[in-house]
C-alpha cells in the first residue's frame, strides 16, 4: 500500500515541493516515521540503504526551522564527509520552498578556517561528523543551545566508527527538550544502549528489510 505525503500535515509548498522532486508517494520507512516525528516524538528507525531515511528526517527537521531566528536549530551527525554531502544536498533540495535557510556542511580533512568563516552567521541546519563538530563545539564556533532536533544518520556505522564518545561529547551541548532521531541501516545491539542513553520513549520503527 502506498500512502500519499498528503495525508500529512505538511505545508502547501512543502507539498508541491516533493511533486516536484518525483516524491509520488512515500517509502515505508517515510510512511512508518514521519507521523511521529511530526507529532515531536522521538523516532528510532532501521531500514535498508536506499529507503529514503534522508527524506523520512529531513522532511521532519525542516518543520521545526524558524528562518526568522538566526541560530542552529538542528544537527545531523553523519558518519562520513561523502555521506554528510549526501544530506546536505538532500536537505537542500527538500528546503527549495524555504527562502533564506541556511545549511552547512561541516566535516574534518577541510580547513577549520573556511568552516569558522561561514559561521559567522549562525547556519539553520549543521549537518557534520562527530569530531568536527566536537571540535567547533569546544571552540564555540557553534553554539546548540537552540537546538530542537538531533540526528544519528547511520548510527550503526557511526558506532562501528568508534563516534560513541565524540557523539556523548556533542550531546552535551545540546537541551535536553531536544527531539532525538537515530536512524541506522543495521541494528546491532550497541543501537540499543545509545537510544536508551538520548532518547525519551523512541518509537520504534523497523521496515522489515534488512540490508
Ligand atoms: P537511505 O538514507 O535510506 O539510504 P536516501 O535518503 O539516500 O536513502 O534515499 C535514496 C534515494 O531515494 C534518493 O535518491 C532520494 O532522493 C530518493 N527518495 C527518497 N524518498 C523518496 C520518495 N518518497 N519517492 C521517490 N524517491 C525518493
Ligand atoms: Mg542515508
Amino acid at each position: 500500500m502506498t500512502q500519499s505525503f498528503a495525508s500529512l500535515t505538511l505545508p502547501a509548498a512543502q507539498l508541491e515541493n516533493l511533486a516536484e522532486l518525483g516524491y509520488a508517494s512515500m517509502t515505508p520507512v517515510q510512511a512508518a516515521a514521519l507521523p511521529a516525528i511530526l507529532e515531536g516524538r522521538d523516532v528510532r528507525a532501521q531500514a535498508k540503504t536506499g529507503s529514503g531515511k534522508t527524506a523520512a528526517f529531513g522532511i521532519g527537521l525542516l518543520q521545526q526551522i524558524d528562518v526568522t531566528q538566526f541560530t542552529t536549530q538542528a544537527l545531523v551527525l553523519c558518519p562520513t564527509r561523502e555521506l554528510a554531502d549526501q544530506v546536505s544536498k538532500e536537505l537542500r533540495r527538500l528546503a527549495r520552498f524555504t527562502q533564506n535557510i541556511k545549511i552547512l556542511t561541516l566535516c574534518g580533512g577541510q580547513p577549520i578556517s573556511h568552516q569558522l568563516d561561514s559561521l559567522v552567521h549562525a547556519p539553520h541546519i549543521v549537518v557534520g561528523t562527530p569530531g568536527r563538530i566536537q571540535e567547533h563545539l569546544r571552540k564555540k564556533s557553534v553554539n546548540l543551545d537552540a537546538m530542537k532536533v538531533l540526528v544519528l544518520d547511520e548510527a550503526d556505522r557511526m558506532l562501528d566508527m568508534g563516534f560513541a564518545d565524540a557523539i556523548d561529547d556533542v550531546i552535551s551541548y545540546t537541551p535536553t527538550s531536544r527531539q532525538t532521531l537515530l536512524f541506522s541501516a543495521t541494528y546491532p545491539q550497541g543501537i540499543e544502549r545509545i537510544s536508551a542513553r538520548i532518547q525519551r520513549e523512541p518509537v520504534n520503527i523497523e521496515t522489515g528489510d534488512v540490508s
